[in-house]
């Protein structure tokens, strides 16, 4: 061990409620997020491994790590539960890695607005359950909410299941605050408004360690799932777009093309050969799906509340769908992108005509700054970079906006610009670049925004 790190080892024995784990195996592995599902990525981060791994339990403990990395000059990347696909929770430049998992009290419950105050190492799973006390539920989830953070979600997540109605987590309206420790000479814990907590929001933990947050819930409801059987893929897309206009509510909407149900789980698969429609809905909207499918002459089957199901939809859906492609076969990858509005068909079409079953689609719906959009994740069989490239460039220019899963910074995987805001609350909070260095593209052009 280096004398730097000797001392940073004396230094956090000496900080109460922080568990510190030097265990060679554990570091390692909590060193490591889902990044292997890019094999541009598994090349790149493959060696990178934190010097120690903290757990904090409060906030005392989290400004006093802060305080010490900062002393020494030590990078610090924060995990939650490292389920992120893009490497965002993996050190670059070793240091430290802070998980965040033992903030997981859920501290207010505003009844008149529905507004949850919850520290950030909160599971999904389990805010929504204690959520169900108050009659309400999360408007967002990622298909991960099992063993996901709240935390690691705003910081590194996007969307997911209740897209269809609450469209993003950067949209106005779902982040209502948040509360973050800075990384300087006297760490300090801030409190930040709608406005200022955006710049935080989708910042890979590259400005501030998020300790709390306070988040738009919606009412509860009890959602049901209808599976929808349809022989052909032109018209998955017309059903879809017409139940997403429908006047009901819905949960999640999602198409899966026949070869992809072909590599679903047994469960979900069954045994008709079609391309697949899954959705969620109230009670009260199921006679309506029925009558849409109807009008197409399709079949659907309710397969009942999804809460009481042995093996659930949501668990065949966004990323899901990934995971259980590359369980029979390590070799398929994927994209995330929006689809050109009103052009999806055609822009499938072309792909599919020179690509063929390389790549095989899967698409959500999704609100768009209110209005029903299209998402997909195609999976797609790894040849290479070039061939990846090429894939990409064809999809943009029929006018697909892609979020690549296959860099390593904010903005590469996000809206592709650099967000001023972003790095401007980098200067401020992360002065001297520590705070998950090499994930923050701005931040190496930062006199560029005259600050
Ligand atoms: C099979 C699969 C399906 C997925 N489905 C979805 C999906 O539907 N939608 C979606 O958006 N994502 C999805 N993901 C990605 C990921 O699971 C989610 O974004 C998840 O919410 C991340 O939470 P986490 O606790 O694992 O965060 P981590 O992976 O641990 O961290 C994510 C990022 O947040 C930062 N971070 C963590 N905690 C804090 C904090 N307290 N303060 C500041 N920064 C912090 C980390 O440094 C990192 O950059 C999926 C991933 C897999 C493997």
């Amino acid at each position: 061990m280096s004398s730097n790190n000797l001392q940073l080892l004396n230094k956090f024995r000496e900080v109460k409620n922080l568990e510190i784990i030097e265990n060679q195996s554990d570091v390692k592995r909590l060193s490591k997020d889902f990044y292997n599902y890019s094999p541009v990525l598994t090349e790149k981060l493959d060696g990178c491994i934190a010097d120690l791994v903290v757990r904090p339990s409060d906030h005392n403990a989290v400004k006093q790590v802060c305080e010490i990395c900062w002393e020494l000059s030590i990078p610090l990347t924060l995990r939650g539960a490292g389920t992120g696909n893009y490497g965002q929770a993996v050190p670059l430049f070793k240091g430290v890695v802070m998980q965040m998992n033992r903030l997981n009290k859920i501290e207010v419950f505003d009844h008149d607005t529905g507004f949850i105050k919850v520290q950030s190492g909160c599971i999904m799973g389990d805010l929504n359950k204690q959520l169900e006390k108050y009659g309400r539920e999360l408007r967002l989830l990622p298909s991960t909410w099992r063993t996901a953070t709240i935390g690691g979600f705003i910081a590194g997540g996007s969307g997911g299941i209740g897209s269809i109605r609450w469209g993003f987590l950067r949209d106005p309206g779902n982040l209502i605050g948040l509360e973050a420790v800075t990384m300087n000479e006297k760490p300090e814990l801030l409190i930040f408004d709608a406005e200022e907590s955006e710049p935080l929001n989708h910042a890979y933990g590259t400005n501030g360690i998020i300790t709390s947050l306070l988040l738009a819930t919606d009412i509860k409801r009890r959602w049901y799932s209808i599976v929808i059987d349809c022989s052909e893929f032109e018209k998955t897309i017309e059903i879809l777009k017409t139940l997403s206009c429908a006047a009901i509510d819905l949960k999640l909407g999602t198409i899966l093309e026949e070869d992809i149900v072909d590599q679903m789980p047994i469960w979900f698969k069954g045994k008709s050969k079609s391309h697949k429609i899954l959705i969620q809905s109230t009670f009260g909207g199921i006679k309506t799906i029925e009558l849409i499918c109807k009008k197409f002459k399709v079949e659907s089957t309710l397969l009942g509340e999804e809460e009481k199901l042995v093996n659930g939809i949501s668990e065949v859906v966004w990323n899901h769908t990934t995971l259980h492609m590359r369980s029979r076969d390590k070799n398929w990858t994927y994209l995330q992108m929006l689809l050109p509005l009103n052009n999806e068909l055609e822009f499938i079409n072309i792909l599919r005509n020179k690509w063929g079953k390389k790549v095989l689609w899967h698409l959500e719906a999704v609100s768009q700054q209110g209005s029903p959009r299209l998402a997909a994740l195609p999976v797609l069989k790894w040849n290479g970079l070039e061939e990846l490239n090429e894939i990409m460039d064809d999809c943009k220019k029929l006018g697909a906006f892609i979020f690549n899963p296959h860099v390593l910074t904010v903005e590469g995987g996000g809206l592709g610009v650099v967000d001023a805001d972003q790095v401007k609350a980098k200067l401020k909070f992360d002065p001297k670049g520590l705070l998950n260095p090499g994930k923050l593209e701005g931040w190496e052009i930062k006199e560029q925004f005259n600050i």
